[in-house]
């Protein structure tokens, strides 16, 4: 092959197994994050180069076997099959290697050219491990097999090596051997295939899959074969691949010393505990809340003060040019102002991720979604999807960003429509505001109580969608907790970098997009630009929301562009309110009494206030979190309908909750 050729590497293996870290330690911060065409499933690709030769890296979504049940499956299936990879580098947990080799005997089965990666050498070694380097490639027909550490960052050469120099190696014909009836029915089908399909490659592999009454496979290669497929042999050839598997274990795996208890299982004794395991968790989150919160809001203040200079500074400087009035106003209220907003909230991200990058790359995280999903489990969700709804609590967007932990397509696509429903930090300034105005004493009971409908929505949404999606999550509690350790600072870089790089690139998109749309219907009219608000687009369009919005309690045309500008960030509603009412100093006591008597002449009372809250609580948070749906799930038909459900549950349940209301107050 010509030296300009970039070979192709797919990594498969086990979740958890290490491959994501491994990637990372080849590829450094050259990759490039997207989704696999179609489905929710994180595609993750990077260059790197061996002597002179280049590779390129795929890194496939954790599978436990090659069938097709889940969406990973089948990616990493079509994947390793029909793109173009030249040597699948097979990832295994060196430490756990009976659970893992059960994907490699089938990958071998395919008959393209394995690596085989045995990670985690380092927690073989501290296990007091020892395993057969010389006995084991024998007995997976003579495959390289390279002990690595991706954490430790040793081994790597080597892997890249043997990448180089078996990517087209010739693979073994059989290297799990079944029955004797089996293997005949084997053949006779191969030779049929052969006969059939003739430009089939995976013979035996697609032999196998046909005796196992594999769906994809049936369908695609239709054999009439009924004397051969008679039944289902799925069950022998699975019980037989595991007993080869106990033969190689059994040949290959020593323990030097089993009664050393490894520090790990001390440490997982309190932290996994049945009954501590909840609580620590949790008070470790109101740890990670509390540092993101209070670092995180000192940065942001800086970064507001920077903000109001470039503001001040900005305007000075177009006026000193002799800019016309709209262009500053774009410029300064529409692109500065929108943009600079959405950036203030960069440090809080910074830190939040930071702490999360620790605790991942500590060997925590794999932890709490193993305590958590049993309560998980019973709305139908994975243990997993806790933390994004814990974060979204804070901010919908790195929340709706953390459901990459999930690799299973269904559960991150429930778990990105669930998190908005938890109260965002910046929803709070609204239900101050208005629990203060119209609740007085009971105000701090009125604002809590919408945090808890917001759970509750949750709930009762998570359990109809279990319902009617079952099965999905079963048989993710099987999984293989890492060792903890010392995160390493350059994993962490990278995680943290990859979180900012894309909230800014969403910044400099799709915000800047949309703060030049708000500010244009805030500033425009039909006659050019408006200096007073009641005849811009926004009041137009407000005036004939009124009729719409009037069933729910929210009939004032203020209230309809309010809830139009707090689609760019929700606390946006607090703001656009005072200046429709013409308030200067919204959040003072005074400030309130004068809002709440020009709502009052409305007739707007604590009823609408509640109903207010309520729409706010529920409909569409802000353009950052539809863009950071579009982007994780990378379908604007997935992101539209949760768009659209948003709005009409909103809308719903303001109506509902101001008749029911009315009714009774
Ligand atoms: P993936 O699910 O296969 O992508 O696995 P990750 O790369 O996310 O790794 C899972 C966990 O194992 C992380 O906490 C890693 O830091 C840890 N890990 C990965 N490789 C090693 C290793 O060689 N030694 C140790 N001790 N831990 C590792
Ligand atoms: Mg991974």
């Amino acid at each position: 092959m010509s030296k300009e050729h970039v070979i192709q590497v797919a990594f498969v293996g086990n979740p958890n197994c290490g491959k994501t870290t491994l990637f990372n330690a080849l590829t450094g911060a050259n990759l490039k994050v997207a989704n696999w065409p179609g489905v929710t499933v994180e595609k993750k690709e990077g260059l790197t180069s061996y002597k002179g030769q280049k590779i390129n890296l795929v890194d496939l979504p954790g599978i436990y076997s090659l069938t097709s049940y889940s969406i990973e499956e089948k990616v990493s299936r079509r994947c390793v099959m029909e793109d173009d990879i030249d040597v699948i580098v097979n990832v295994v947990d060196a430490s756990s290697l009976e659970r893992n080799l059960y994907l490699t005997m089938q990958l071998l089965e395919l008959g393209k050219p394995v690596i085989l990666a045995m990670n985690m050498m380092d927690v073989v070694k501290e296990r007091g491990m020892e395993i057969d380097n010389h006995r084991l490639p024998e007995m997976l027909g003579h495959i390289p097999v390279v002990p690595v550490s991706a954490r430790k960052r040793t081994g790597l050469n080597v892997l890249l090596h043997a990448v180089k120099h078996h990517y087209e190696e010739e693979m073994p014909e059989t290297v799990v051997a079944y029955t004797e009836d089996i293997e005949e029915k084997i053949s006779v089908l191969k030779e049929r295939l052969k006969e059939k399909y003739p430009s089939l490659v995976y013979l035996r592999w697609t032999a196998v899959k046909l005796l196992e009454n594999d769906e994809e496979t049936i369908k695609e290669y239709n054999l009439d074969a009924p004397d051969i497929l008679d039944r289902s042999y799925e069950k022998e050839i699975i019980n037989q691949k595991y007993d080869y598997i106990e033969e190689i274990v059994e040949e290959v795996l020593f323990y030097k010393d089993s009664s050393k208890e490894g520090k790990t299982d001390k440490v997982d004794r309190l932290l996994t505990h049945q009954f501590w395991g909840v609580p620590v968790f949790l008070g470790i989150m109101a740890f990670v809340f509390f540092l993101t919160f209070t670092i995180g809001d000192a940065l942001k203040g800086v970064f507001e003060i920077g903000l109001d200079a470039l503001l001040n500074g900005s305007t000075a400087f177009l006026t000193s040019l002799h800019a016309s009035d709209w262009v500053i106003s774009l410029v300064v209220d529409g692109v500065i102002a929108g943009v600079g907003g959405i950036l203030t909230f960069l440090p809080n991200i910074f830190i939040l991720f930071l702490a999360l990058g620790i605790l991942e790359d500590s060997g925590y995280m794999a932890r709490v979604a193993y305590v958590m999903d049993g309560i998980m489990g019973r709305v139908g969700l994975s243990g997993k999807a806790f933390l994004p709804m814990v974060l979204g609590f804070g901010c919908t967007v790195p929340a709706v960003m953390a459901t990459r932990t999930l690799e299973k397509e269904a559960d991150r696509k429930r778990t990105i429509f669930l998190t908005p429903f938890m109260s965002c930090s910046a929803r709070l300034p609204i239900y101050v505001l208005f629990s203060s105005m119209f609740f007085e004493e009971y105000a701090a009971i009125a604002a809590f109580s919408l945090y808890v409908l917001g759970l509750v929505m949750a709930v009762i949404l998570a359990l109809i969608m279990g319902k009617v999606k079952k099965g999905d999550s079963a048989g993710s509690l099987l999984m293989e907790l890492p060792e903890y350790k010392m995160p390493n600072a350059r994993t962490i870089a990278i995680y943290v970098w990859e979180k900012v790089k894309d909230y800014l690139s969403k910044a400099g998109t799709t915000i800047f997009v949309a703060s030049i749309v708000i500010w244009f219907i805030l500033n425009f009219g039909i006659h050019g630009m408006v200096a007073d608000v009641q005849e811009s687009f926004g009041a137009v369009l407000g005036h004939w929301m009124e009729p719409l919005l009037a069933p729910a309690g929210l009939g004032l045309w203020q209230v309809g562009v309010a809830l139009i500008a707090g689609l760019s960030a929700k606390e946006v509603v607090v703001s656009s309110m005072a200046v429709l009412f013409g308030i200067s100093n919204i959040n003072s006591a005074a400030g309130m009494t004068t809002m709440t008597s020009a709502l009052g002449q409305y007739g707007f009372g604590a009823v609408n206030a509640y109903a207010l809250m309520v729409f706010c609580l529920l409909y569409t948070p802000c353009m950052a979190t539809v863009a950071t749906i579009k982007k994780e799930s990378n379908s604007w038909g997935f992101t539209l309908k949760i768009v659209l459900f948003q709005l009409v549950l909103a809308y719903g349940a303001a109506v509902l909750v101001f008749q029911a209301g009315s009714l009774l107050f």
